[in-house]
């Protein structure tokens, strides 16, 4: 062990005071000093980098009801406007999931699942949930927790949880910096930020004309659920939002210190949300099909989503779905056919595209296989797309553009990674 003398000790204590006096800066939502490892530009670039991933490996875009992406987008606007980061690149979205969540990525970058609208009662239960996400992207706690290391770990802990919240096979696939985003939106919140984020997120509301205490009942329903055990919510919401008795009380005082007027906007909020209500016992019985296909039940599970089609006929996911199955099934026609109308249907969807690329790749379509798999890579880069662009370009002859694609998803510790390190050996 090194042993420093009183000077040295010194020496080592000023360097590193001058490294953080040179990084402090004053937090833009609570005005109190603070440590700042990561600039308002990187965090604006963190959430532009990583907002495509992080919805997409969870479900996608809800693209089938612009509308209703629309009015969520407007609420959440209209609150971010009355923020104090006004001028962060907003932009909220709603996600193509039955899971009970919403998160906040730095930057401004925010989705609530079309689950999580499904249990809410109004637009102003809609934006405490909002205000509340734009708190803990403008006052930095996702930055916060990644100066202090805390997302690490969630690297492998998280990992359960994530194939959980994940509505896609392709997700622990995703590389390095773009499976950030996964972790960011589900690491815990700590109990001091989901506070601040209560507070600032309720005077956002206020400020924006809403009734604060739809706050306090939304955060009653919560912890009625968290103590009911809804999985759903644990795995969701709850997992990174921890509702308490606490935060009711706090939220309280906050709703008694605003006063109670403003506006619920329970009619409009039922008539925007009617589309997926109707639109719900589709989902449902489509995650019914994935359970069954998890099952090795396929018979079953094309049942289910054939089910789930009659009453979704274009919805994307249900199509790429049933045209796994039929590749499954030596159906390669049919399921060619489905993965094309997918891709129609939501051309950036990295994994529809990296389904169809992969059928090509089976049936030697080498022109056909590698677009798939540049556009997948383009959405959001895997290893498995970069691997079969290896092989696309490597039957095409391009010999050293194969290499160079090999050795990116050779940088991958998983499944794919590891083949496109038994490529580049038999290479040579
Ligand atoms: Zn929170």
């Amino acid at each position: 062990m090194a042993t420093y003398t009183p000077r040295t000790l010194q020496l080592i204590s000023v360097v590193f005071l001058a490294t953080l006096i040179a990084a402090c800066g004053v937090n833009p939502v609570t005005g109190e000093r603070e440590l700042r490892l990561i600039s308002e530009q990187e965090e604006i670039k963190l959430g532009e980098e990583n907002y495509q991933p992080t919805l997409q490996s969870q479900g996608g875009y809800y693209y089938l009801d612009p509308a209703l992406n629309e009015y969520v987008n407007d609420v959440g606007q209209a609150l971010a406007a009355e923020s104090d980061r006004p001028d962060l690149p907003y932009e909220f979205k709603v996600l193509n999931s039955n899971v009970p969540n919403a998160w906040a990525l730095p930057g401004g970058k925010i989705a609530i699942n079309r689950g999580l609208l499904l249990e809410l009662e109004n637009e102003a239960q809609m934006a405490a949930v909002l205000g509340h996400e734009i708190v803990h992207s403008a006052a930095r706690h996702g930055a916060q927790r990644m100066q202090r290391g805390m997302l690490v770990n969630i690297g492998m802990a998280g990992l359960g949880v994530g194939v959980l919240l994940s509505d896609n096979q392709y997700a622990p696939l995703i590389l390095g910096g773009a499976a950030l985003g996964a972790h960011l939106t589900m690491a815990r919140y700590s109990r001091s930020q989901e506070l601040e984020a209560d507070l600032y997120g309720t005077r956002y509301m206020h400020a924006a004309g809403y009734d604060p205490s739809e706050a306090i009942t939304l955060q009653e329903i919560f912890l009625r659920m968290s103590e009911g055990r809804r999985t759903d919510f644990l795995s969701g919401l709850f997992q990174s939002h921890p509702p308490s008795e606490e935060r009711v009380q706090e939220n309280q005082k906050t709703a008694r210190r605003l006063g109670p007027e403003g506006r619920i906007g329970e009619e409009k909020y039922q008539q925007m949300i009617a589309g997926i209500r109707e639109a719900k016992p589709a989902y449902d019985t489509f995650d019914d099909a994935r359970r069954a296909r998890r099952d090795k039940d396929l018979d079953k599970a094309m049942t289910l989503v054939e089910q789930a089609l009659e009453k979704v006929p274009n919805e994307a996911a249900f199509l790429s779905f049933r045209g796994d199955l039929l590749k499954e099934k030596g159906e390669k026609k049919r399921a060619m056919d489905d993965y094309n109308a997918a891709v129609n249907l939501y051309p950036d969807m990295f994994s529809y595209t990296l389904s169809r690329g992969l059928l090509h790749r089976e049936l030697e379509n080498w022109a056909e296989a590698e677009a798939d798999f540049k556009n997948s890579i383009d959405s959001v880069p895997t290893s498995l797309a970069y691997l079969g662009l290896g092989d696309a370009v490597a039957a095409q002859g391009r010999r050293d553009e194969a290499r160079q694609h090999y050795q990116t998803a050779a940088q991958a510790d998983n499944w794919a990674g590891q083949e496109a390190r038994k490529r580049l050996e038999e290479m040579g």
